[in-house]
């Protein structure tokens, strides 16, 4: 399982993609919905990210290059 921190999503330009490992209910998050800023070394579950659906806390979050692939893993179906 993969893991962000605030800064790491805070240097993006694009949502990251969080899958829960519960449900596997898919979103996407920017920055500033997670709260994320530089310098925040925190992880995203330490940030208290977790599932809408199911609240589970754990999940496989992905970053993208391409607006493209944001909607290429939103079509995605659950593996
Ligand atoms: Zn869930």
């Amino acid at each position: 399982m993969r893991t962000m921190t605030l800064h790491e999503v805070a240097s993006l330009t694009l949502p990251i993609g969080i899958v829960c490992v519960g449900c596997l209910r898919r979103v996407l998050r920017t920055a500033e919905q997670i709260g994320a800023a530089e310098g925040d070394h925190r992880t995203l579950e330490q940030a208290g990210v977790r599932c809408g659906r199911c609240r589970a806390q754990r999940f496989d979050v992905f970053c993208f290059d391409t607006e493209r692939s944001v909607r290429a893993f939103m079509k995605s179906e659950p593996s």
